[in-house]
């Protein structure tokens, strides 16, 4: 098997050459922010089309100062670094980027020292979870982390172990997924995805205010439902019962995707099938990060830039 490349601190290197003291301040304290984000293959073209890559680097610029850190680099530099990155690993199929930015002091003692390490890993990945049926969920036992404990909106390394309890726990007791509540015992989001449920034909779903991070697919859905399905959507507090009478529910994320939910705690939601808001949402999802959809060109950048097949002209009179 080829040795995967990866970037670090502003070089690209073979992975098994890239290693990290076992003192590092980030392994032990979790003082670190990283990101998610998917390249997908345009089979059409056979390039791959990271999707969103410029948000998802802005994001982290900005969660950088929760931890008083700053990126090496600006967020258009890093997506270039992305690209050449899965160049380099010569990946032809769905790929998944894991930037990482991190404490790399190696003292003993909890602050926040000046010290920090960036690097970059891209792996292969195709779906995270099996969502062709939907999934059954579970309300977790473990609570969101406060923002004034660790932030979630800072994808910080460390809250993560809160997500790890809550998914392990959700897969323990037979459910496929997590959802966790906040302190309030409002309805957060998944271990690591967001969360949507259809009430009376709005798509509703936690506002940004309720210890969740604010996912670039929780946009990109809230987007495409206004654009493309017309849908009003609305961003407020969710109690846990209404994911019991919901007419729908999915989780999204950049790992996830949309995946719908077709059991919360043990009841059926919308007659234990993906409902028609969520089958049509993944249905436009995939158009746009396949590169089938005219909306939203921007939002995504083709790693090889090889060419769209040129669409035949419209045929004009009859034909034979
Ligand atoms: N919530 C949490 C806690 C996550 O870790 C993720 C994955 N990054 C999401 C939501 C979804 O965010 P995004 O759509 O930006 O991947």
């Amino acid at each position: 098997m080829k040795v995967p490349i990866v970037y670090v601190n502003g070089r690209f290197v073979e992975e098994p050459d890239s290693r990290i003291p076992l003192l590092t301040h980030g392994l032990h304290y979790g003082t670190g922010i990283f990101e998610g984000i998917r390249a997908y293959l345009d089979d059409r073209t056979g390039d791959l089309l990271l999707f969103r890559a410029a948000e998802h680097f802005e994001r982290m610029e900005r969660n950088a100062r929760i931890l008083h850190m700053r990126l090496p680099h600006r967020p258009d530099e890093l997506v270039a670094i992305a690209c050449d990155l899965i160049r380099r690993n010569g990946y032809a199929a769905d790929t998944y980027v894991r930037p990482i930015l991190f404490k790399s002091a190696t003292r003993v003692g909890v602050t926040l020292p000046a010290e920090e390490c960036f690097a970059m890993m891209a792996v292969p990945m195709g779906s995270y979870l099996d969502v062709r049926g939907g999934i059954h969920c579970g309300v977790s036992s473990w609570r969101r982390l406060a923002d004034n404990a660790i932030p979630p909106r800072g994808k910080i390394c460390g809250a993560y172990v809160n997500s790890a309890l809550a998914a392990q726990e959700a897969r323990d007791r037979g459910f496929d997924e997590a959802i966790v509540l906040n302190e309030e015992g409002r309805v957060a989001e998944g271990a690591a995805m967001n969360l949507f449920l259809v009430r009376a034909g709005r798509l509703v779903t936690p506002d940004s205010t309720q210890g969740i991070l604010e996912g670039i697919t929780r946009d990109t859905v809230m987007t495409l439902a206004r654009e493309a399905l017309a849908l009003d959507v609305d961003e407020r507090p969710v109690e846990r019962s209404e994911l019991y009478v919901a007419s729908e529910v999915f989780l999204c994320g950049t790992a996830a995707q949309i995946a719908p939910v077709i059991r919360v705690d043990g009841r059926e939601v919308g007659g234990g099938r993906p409902g028609p808001v969520t089958v049509a949402l993944q249905n436009e999802f995939e158009q746009l990060v396949r590169g089938r959809s005219d909306r939203h060109r921007d939002w995504i950048v083709a790693v090889y830039d090889r060419p769209a097949p040129v669409s035949p002209p419209p045929r004009s009179g009859r034909e034979g």
